[in-house]
């Protein structure tokens, strides 16, 4: 038993040090990128599910090693730079990056609201708020031109300072969108605290809506209670008829998805904007 055990712990110990190395080299890989200018900003609109019209859209990152291969989901990279300082450097090139396209798209008559993704560690920096405020300035753009995307686990977590600031940038107009709303914190009873504006409903509440009750049940009571609250609602991850006709009847404000559109390159987007924008 002894020798068994001993062998598993050696089992374990070196998967955990492959993992280890496999980390290190992903962070100092995605450290050299931000240098080297090998992200890239890819943007999925949010159609009004009334008119058919695109009114924002959500900024996610792409990450092209230059020198290694295959491209990493930012669901894997974002988590592990989330472990480190490298999410704050990641955070302030996209946030440089977004104004600059708003400013952009401007320029060519497109006026668009961009959201951003916030991590938490990014909302703890006591400058966050006041590089925001200076980005906007610097590119001429106003609170509403720029949005940010926060996770119920992150404002649960948020203390006093961070819900002050939250406050301030939503008095001066900034949307403020809970992302992945549901999967998180359980109780809705703390939306009250919270300044926000959207409510981006998880997909996974979606995926069997309405042919499963269970999933319908959610789905209307998160839509209900969101409303009721004066909130505007984004249904994430609408990729068939089927379930944006489902969202239409709900009377959901917003919907994003494979449906309507994948995240986009600037030039694609464009194409798709002149298309749905000429009616
Ligand atoms: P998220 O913020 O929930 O972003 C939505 C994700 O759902 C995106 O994945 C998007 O491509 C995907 N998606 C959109 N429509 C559909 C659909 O109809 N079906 C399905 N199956 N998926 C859909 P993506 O781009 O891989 O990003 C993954 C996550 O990485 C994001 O989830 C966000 O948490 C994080 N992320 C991405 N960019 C940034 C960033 O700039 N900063 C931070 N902090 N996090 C980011
Ligand atoms: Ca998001
Ligand atoms: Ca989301
Ligand atoms: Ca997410």
């Amino acid at each position: 038993a002894k020798a068994k055990g001993r062998n598993r712990y050696e089992f374990f110990s070196a998967a955990l040090s492959e993992q280890l190395q496999e980390v290190r080299t992903l962070s100092a890989q995605l450290h050299e990128s931000l240098v080297n200018n090998e992200f890239e900003l890819l943007y999925q609109p949010q159609f009004d599910l009334m008119t058919g019209t695109i009114t924002a859209c959500e900024a996610l990152l792409r990450w092209h090693p230059a020198h290694g291969g295959e491209n990493v989901s930012p669901a894997v990279f974002i988590p592990l730079a989330e472990r480190t300082d490298l999410i704050v450097q990641i955070g302030r090139w996209v946030m440089q990056q977004a104004c600059g396209q708003v400013k952009r798209w401007q320029k060519k008559g497109i006026n668009l609201r961009v959201d951003i993704n916030v991590s938490a560690r990014e909302l703890v920096e006591p400058d966050y708020f006041a590089r925001l405020d200076a980005c906007r300035l610097s590119h001429g753009l106003t609170p509403q031109d720029i949005g940010i995307e926060l996770t119920e686990n992150i404002l649960i977590k948020a203390d006093n300072d961070v819900l002050e600031a939250l406050k301030q940038q939503r008095q001066k107009g900034v949307e403020i969108s809970i992302d992945d709303f549901g999967v998180g914190y359980s109780s809705l009873s703390y939306l009250r605290q919270f300044p926000v504006s959207h409510l981006k409903i998880d997909r996974t509440f979606l995926k069997d809506a309405p042919s499963k009750a269970y999933d319908s049940a959610l789905m209307e009571a998160i839509v209900n209670v969101g409303h009721k609250l004066d909130l505007l609602i984004v249904a994430e991850g609408v990729e068939t008829e089927e379930q944006a006709r489902y969202c239409k009847e709900l009377k959901v404000e917003y919907a994003q998805g494979y449906l309507f559109a994948k995240p986009l390159t600037v030039d694609a987007f464009e194409a798709l904007f002149a298309k749905t924008s000429r009616g």
